[in-house]
């Protein structure tokens, strides 16, 4: 880095360099961009974090571990999938971030998902560093036996790297109750102890924390509710759409009924349903989560609504969009569309769902657009409430934890907005969310000297 380049000039050398140095990682290379194309003002009022080369440290993960994954299906045959696990940033807490377990998982994936959950953790307000990891292996269509194999030669290897002090997975696409369920088992066993805080998104009745299976869906729709306050506006009656049909999909859709909101169209990878009257959610609770079916079945079950095969979800005008299935599922096109349809809000369940054109799109029409680090943080937040429970030995009712997290979505809200403000960009959440995470990131790493 010259000495007298412009601070702009200088981020874009940074990035260049981050470029070069991690070669074909795409997505890495598009979340690195989108947090430092934020950080200019805050070298200029922060000198010591240029000097400190805060920015270039904070791009290099701390860790990254690829091992070796393999394990037989039910006829004996032998598969080998590969595992990863990137610890990315640890200058404010434990390693903390889920575990992918989908087809399309390498290390670029794996990256932007580490290197997102920094500052995301940091935007929480409690004490978590950024991490993630998974496995190109996809659980789709495998029985229970064939899964739990995978799952415990995966954890073979990735026990050595975790610990309630050192690092704490949780869940993301393809790894729920079952899949953790199976991984805490293997901990367990190897390790001879009963390290309840290892792992969140437990089960109940081993260590889990009530609201954390609902935490990211309900914590995106209290966003969408604090973004709509600042305008003055509710989610009563607003008709919305939601992507997925996963995790963060249903308790997205179980949170905006509550509020009064009516949703009619979710999705899965092979398909859009689309019910006018208002999706039922029981019965994409019973297709996703007890039968692990396809939505396609959905229509079967309800004549008036109906099942658009290779659907595009985003063509359906709507009031509040929650892409809430996986990255770059949002276009420049797929964000006109929105705008020009009357679209007011989109909160973003998924990390990532938004093609750096369709976040341009959003931001031009002025539309309320809450990026996933600040929407949904409401997982990641649960899962240290998790642990908060586990350290204590005390379990919460689902009343006081779904306050908590409604106050800390209200919070991180509260902080994303006052920091676009004072960095002169109101109203632009990207901004808000990108500059507050980094700074208190930023002011750990200048304390705790060049580690
Ligand atoms: P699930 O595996 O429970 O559900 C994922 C949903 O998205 C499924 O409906 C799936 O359809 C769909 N989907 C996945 N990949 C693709 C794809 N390539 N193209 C189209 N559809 C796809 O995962 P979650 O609900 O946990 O995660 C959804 C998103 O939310 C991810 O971006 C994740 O990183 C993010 N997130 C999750 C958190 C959590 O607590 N679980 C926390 C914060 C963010 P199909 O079944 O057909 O694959």
């Amino acid at each position: 880095m010259g000495a007298g380049l412009a601070f702009d000039e200088r981020i874009e050398t940074i990035f260049q360099q981050v470029r070069a140095r991690n070669p074909g990682e795409d997505e890495f290379h598009q979340a690195v961009r989108e947090v430092l194309e934020s950080l200019g003002q805050v070298l200029a009022k922060h000198p010591e974090f240029a000097e400190q080369k805060i920015i270039e440290r904070i791009c290099e993960p701390e860790r990254q571990i690829i091992w070796r994954v393999p394990w037989q299906d039910d006829r004996g045959e032998v598969h080998i999938n590969r595992g990863f696990r990137v610890e990315f940033n640890s200058a404010i807490g434990v390693y903390k971030g889920g575990l992918r377990f989908h087809p399309s998982v390498y290390l670029g994936i794996i990256k932007f998902l580490g290197f997102e959950q920094i500052f995301k953790n940091a935007l929480t307000g409690m004490p978590i560093g950024g991490a993630k990891g998974g496995s190109d292996f996809d659980p789709k269509g495998k029985s229970d036996n064939e899964v739990m194999r995978f799952c415990q030669s995966f954890m073979t290897e990735l026990y050595r790297h975790l610990g309630e002090y050192r690092d704490v997975p949780a869940g993301d696409i393809g790894v729920g109750g079952r899949e953790l369920g199976y991984l805490f088992g293997q901990y367990k066993r190897i390790t001879n102890k009963y390290e309840s805080a290892v792992l969140t998104g437990k089960g109940i009745g081993w260590g889990g924390s009530l609201v954390r299976t609902e935490a990211t869906g309900y914590g995106a729709v209290y966003f969408v509710r604090e973004m709509l306050k600042v305008r003055k506006d509710t989610l009563e009656g607003k008709r919305c759409v939601v992507s997925g049909s996963g995790n963060v999909a249903i308790y997205t859709i179980e949170k905006l009924q509550q509020l009064g909101a009516r949703v009619i169209a979710c999705s899965d990878s092979n398909g859009v349903v689309l019910h006018e009257k208002g999706i039922d959610l029981q019965t994409v609770k019973r297709l996703k989560e007890v039968e692990r079916r396809r939505i396609s079945e959905y229509a079967s079950a309800h004549r008036d609504a109906k099942y658009i095969p290779e659907g595009n979800i985003w063509d359906i005008p709507c009031q509040v969009a929650m892409p809430s299935a996986t990255q770059n599922e949002i276009n420049g096109r797929d964000a006109k569309t929105l705008v020009k349809n009357g679209c007011l809000a989109v909160a973003e369940g998924a990390n990532m769902p938004t093609t750096p054109e369709g976040v341009r799109v959003f931001q031009e029409a002025k539309i309320a657009y809450g990026p996933g680090k600040a929407a949904n943080a409401g997982g990641v937040a649960t899962s240290a409430l998790e642990m908060q429970q586990n350290a204590s030995r005390d379990s919460w009712s689902f009343e006081f934890t779904e306050k908590k997290l409604d106050g800390i979505m209200s919070y991180i809200h509260q902080t994303t907005w006052e920091t676009a403000a004072e960095y002169g960009a109101t109203g632009n959440y990207v901004a808000g969310a990108n500059i507050a995470g980094f700074i208190k990131v930023a002011r750990a790493m200048v304390a705790l000297g060049l580690v």
